[in-house]
């Protein structure tokens, strides 16, 4: 099975429609959804449809996603965190609403392979921004590949008999295939489609092939002008905008 792995798509039409482009149905055989469909964007109703029109094998809430339909405080939200929220709120259609209500948490199990999960295998909300973080998660994690989201960074943790490392991938290359070994454990965050935040503006996903484990990270250049445009036109806060232009 091929998997497409989407994260943190923040409601970025524009870059989601780029990344669909570059990932074409024959590419892959299900999508994996692991949060944050909605937040920051100007599009999430867009972005849900597209979502839904994709038959993905899994979908998990992330906690923009939560505090969107109300299910999550945003109390550890910043502000434009929270505005952005609020504004989300407003704008979703009723059965998107209700969609973003009945997302599932994670972690869930995809295969006896794979899970996913939003944040960690521990706590969906958790960020794991570092080896110490990854190890506990590779402590939790139920299979040998978790992917995750939530941070925004791709990044690839491995635990072998020889211990546990990090691996962050090139950010200039487009298309890194990632080997994994049957004797190693893995955590792996295919980086933000909407809100990319390592540096780089592009959109990021990932495919996962399970019978050939090997994993491919992705980046592609989307319009950032169109989504920025979005962002101003809908009254959500400039900087919003602005962070997409430089991927932080
Ligand atoms: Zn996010």
């Amino acid at each position: 099975m091929r998997f497409l792995i989407l994260s943190d798509i923040h409601a970025n039409v524009d870059a989601f429609d780029a990344v669909l482009a570059a990932a074409p149905r024959h590419t892959w055989d299900r999508a994996l959804v692991l949060g944050d469909l909605v937040g920051y964007g100007a599009e999430p109703n867009a972005v849900i449809e597209r979502v839904l029109a994709l038959e993905p094998l899994a979908v998990i809430r992330g906690n923009h996603d939560k505090a969107a339909c109300g299910l999550g405080d945003a109390s550890d939200f910043n502000h434009v965190a929270r505005l952005a929220a609020v504004w989300t709120a407003d704008a979703l259609t009723p059965e998107n609403r209700m969609y973003l209500e009945r997302l599932p948490a994670g972690p869930r199990s995809i295969d006896d392979g794979v899970e996913i999960c939003h944040g960690a295998p521990f706590d969906e909300d958790y960020y794991v921004f570092d080896l110490g973080d990854a190890s506990r998660a590779l402590d939790t994690a139920s299979r040998p590949v978790c992917l995750f989201g939530h941070t925004h960074l791709p990044v690839v943790y491995r635990r072998d008999a020889g211990g546990d490392a990090g691996l962050v991938p090139n950010v200039d290359t487009d298309g890194v295939q990632l080997p994994l070994t049957a004797d190693a454990r893995y955590m792996i965050n295919p980086g933000s489609v909407g809100q990319p935040r390592d540096g780089d503006p592009r959109a990021a996903f990932a495919i996962y092939d399970g019978d050939l484990r090997v994993i491919t990270l992705r980046r592609v250049e989307y319009p950032v002008r169109a989504a920025q445009k979005r962002i101003f036109d809908a009254g959500l806060p400039p900087n919003l905008a602005h962070r997409l232009a430089v991927g932080r």
